[in-house]
């Protein structure tokens, strides 16, 4: 691919995204996460054999936060079906922040409406099969082993226990659902799995494998194995397409037009569709969650390869 020779052109792009940086902010309501450095910026591209790409310090890790509900989605669907899951999560965006409840108590029957903000995500999270939420935990541990071939990532327990100590608006989304009968977990172990689950670490470059998969029909060119069955890989790519960046997804949608999900660590996930899977790290945030840098970053990527979908 063209990127790989272009490397004077990826420099300027990475340092007019940086610039950007200065007019973020790190995200603080989970305290473990205002520890990052906000100059920071990262980038990989991988294309199924080898990084075609690369920018910054790519071994430095993150943690998923909202990057995992395409995950778990994946698990959910492929654990009990489209049926199950649509039957208690919908597949609308809401043009809401990602914590907001004010779409539960407004709609009826009060179901989330897509599973990439907090409340669908959290309703995804009590479909994932097992007995303990160390077993579920485990599950999702070995798929992102397998979607990324590195079998060291693990959570970080600073990050999760930081979360989990002041998840109280999570708290409450949970309990919301579960007196409308979307959750059934005991509400303590749900939290207990998804900040453990959002507190997953990576570096952007298992981020770019990720996409990798998730953009290629859901097969490990490296593998030669399908890990995602394609018609899940098809709803990861729309969700992340449609709800992937928060309420900024409809503009993301016109200005970069790659499936992509972010997290408020200040990782992107991009997936281009039969193309190259892309990791970003910038943790300076815009006001609606997204990082800064990265939304740059990946405008002018997609500008210069003509990468969108559209
Ligand atoms: N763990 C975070 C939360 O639930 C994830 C949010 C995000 O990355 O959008 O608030």
């Amino acid at each position: 691919m063209e990127i790989c020779r272009d490397t004077e052109a990826l420099n300027i792009m990475i340092k007019e995204a940086y610039q950007q940086a200065k007019f973020g902010k790190v995200a603080d309501y989970i305290p473990a996460l205002s520890w990052a450095n906000p100059e920071t910026l990262s980038l990989a591209i991988y294309e199924g054999k080898s990084m075609i790409a690369t920018a910054g310090d790519t071994s430095e890790t993150f943690t998923l936060q909202s990057i995992s509900k395409v995950l778990t989605l994946a698990m959910a669907l492929m654990d009990i079906g489209e049926d199950g899951v649509f039957s208690r999560v919908g597949m609308e965006p809401t043009g809401d922040p990602f914590n907001s409840i004010i779409k539960l108590e407004t709609h009826t029957p009060s179901k989330p409406l897509n599973p990439m903000i907090n409340a669908g995500a959290l309703a995804v999270t009590d479909m994932i099969k097992g007995n303990t939420v160390e077993e579920k935990l485990g599950r999702l541990l070995a798929f992102i082993h397998e979607l990324t071939g590195n079998s060291a990532i693990t959570y970080n327990n600073e990050v999760a226990t930081s979360e989990f100590e002041t998840a109280d608006l999570n708290r409450s989304l949970a309990y919301f659902l579960k007196q409308h009968r979307v959750v059934s977990s005991d509400i303590e172990c749900l939290l207990e799995l998804y900040t453990k689950q959002c507190a997953v670490e990576v570096s952007c470059e298992d981020l770019a494998k990720i996409a990798f998969v998730i953009g290629n029909e859901g097969r490990s060119v490296e593998t030669d194995r399908t890990i995602i069955p394609l018609h899940i890989s098809r709803i990861m790519k729309t969700f992340m397409t449609t709800c992937g960046m928060y309420n900024a997804s409809g503009e993301f949608a016109i200005k970069v037009g790659i499936p992509s999900k972010s997290g408020v660590s200040g990782g992107i996930m991009a997936a281009v569709p039969h193309g190259p899977g892309i990791g970003i790290f910038g943790p300076a945030l815009d006001e609606k969650g997204n990082s800064i840098a990265g939304m740059k970053l990946l405008e002018s990527l997609a500008h210069r390869y003509d990468l969108s979908i559209f």
